[in-house]
């Protein structure tokens, strides 16, 4: 077993609090990870707070995880101790199935494993990145490309991925006019990517109070969903919407933004369901979806892309004991773009 440094919750209205954790004995398909950082993300918050359901408290969450590989079991041939490595949201699938086969493990059709709150496939209850080490099997952990700087790219293990893949999915790219709702974690990550897809990038934020950074990222257009006429001005006008809110939006007012045929992806997970009135999507072939995170192939592709294009996350990095003030930043929509943990002073 390793003992491991860790931040932990003990119920939906404690803070985080420094504790240990026990991680397995490395097997010999395993990696063990001196984690150097570890991102926030919103998930974190909503899972802590018990938005998404039951707990197993004391819980460690993050999901955003990079590091230094300490320590490889007798079979792993992809890692070896010192290199750069990440973790994202998924620890274990069944590896078996069409979905696992064809690369999408976060869709496994025998319930995919996440990094924390999980229990794994050994009955373990899954403790996540707010630590100092993690144990976890080669399949699951990913190269950070040397080009990379290391804190920058840790949010790319969830907000980078979860709005890599719906763009490349619903193939963004010259010619494709996207809207980015929320100028968040994942939201700055999807102005990003897609402006560097060749997409013409629209950011809809409550306010225009970040107006000149949402350009920077690489938008053309700005917009306040706080003034009504913004839903007059854009009506029929994106091809695309990625929604980002952690809240829940009004659909309707959101869906007549989108052209004939297009898409609004959901990335956002707020607890409450969201109305969806048939008749804004019949009026143009319109359609609602979502998308979860992504596979751990498409993980890789996605560092290797932004390592080829010079992306990473725009982040402040924060000391251990500077992540219950984080949270309340974040809740406050008060995040540029993503606090990432320095481990080391765990
Ligand atoms: P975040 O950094 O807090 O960003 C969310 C942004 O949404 C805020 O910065 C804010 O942007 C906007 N917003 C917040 N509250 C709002 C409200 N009441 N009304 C309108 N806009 C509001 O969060 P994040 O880490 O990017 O995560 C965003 C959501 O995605 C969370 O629900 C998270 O759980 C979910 N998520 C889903 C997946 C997936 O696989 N689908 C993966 C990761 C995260 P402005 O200030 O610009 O308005
Ligand atoms: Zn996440
Ligand atoms: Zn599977």
């Amino acid at each position: 077993m390793v003992t491991a440094r860790a931040y932990a919750a003990d119920s939906a209205t404690s803070p985080l609090v420094p504790t240990t954790i026990e991680r397995r004995e490395v097997g010999p398909r395993d990696v063990l990870i001196e984690i150097a950082f570890a991102g926030i993300c919103h998930s974190d918050i909503h899972t802590i707070r018990g938005e998404w359901g039951t707990v197993p408290y004391p819980l460690t969450v993050g999901h955003e995880i990079v590091g230094i590989v300490a320590e490889v079991g007798s079979e792993v041939s992809a890692h070896a101790a010192g290199d750069r490595v990440g973790v994202g949201c998924l620890v274990n699938s069944c590896r078996s199935c069409a979905n696992c086969l064809a690369g999408e493990e976060q869709y496994c059709l025998n319930g995919g494993v996440g990094t924390y709150g999980d229990v794994d496939r050994d009955g373990t209850i899954t403790q996540g990145g707010y630590s100092s080490h993690v144990v976890v099997d080669e399949h699951f952990v990913v190269r950070v490309p040397d080009g990379l700087d290391l804190a920058a790219a840790a949010p790319l293990l969830c907000a980078g991925i979860t709005t890599y893949s719906p763009l490349r999915h619903w193939k963004a790219g010259p010619g494709t006019r996207v809207a980015v709702i929320g100028l968040g974690g994942l939201g700055h990550m999807a102005v990003k990517l897609a402006a560097s897809l060749g997409a013409e990038v629209t950011v809809l934020s409550q306010t225009l109070a970040k107006e000149d950074d949402g350009k920077r990222l690489g938008a053309t257009a700005y917009y306040a969903t706080s003034d009504p006429e913004t839903f007059e001005k854009l009506v029929d006008s994106f091809d695309l919407i990625i929604n980002t809110v952690s809240a829940t939006l009004d659909a309707t007012a959101y869906l007549s933004l989108l052209a004939l045929d297009g898409t609004m992806v959901n990335l956002g997970a707020p607890p409450e369901p969201f109305a969806v009135p048939m008749f804004a999507l019949a009026a143009r072939r319109r359609s609602f979806s979502a998308s979860g995170i992504g596979g751990i192939r498409e993980t890789q592709e996605m560092l290797d892309y932004c390592a080829e294009h010079g992306i990473a996350s725009d982040i402040e990095v924060i000391s251990a004991d500077q992540v219950n003030e984080a949270w309340e930043r974040v809740l406050a929509s008060d995040v540029r773009y993503r606090f990432v943990i320095d481990i080391a002073t765990l």
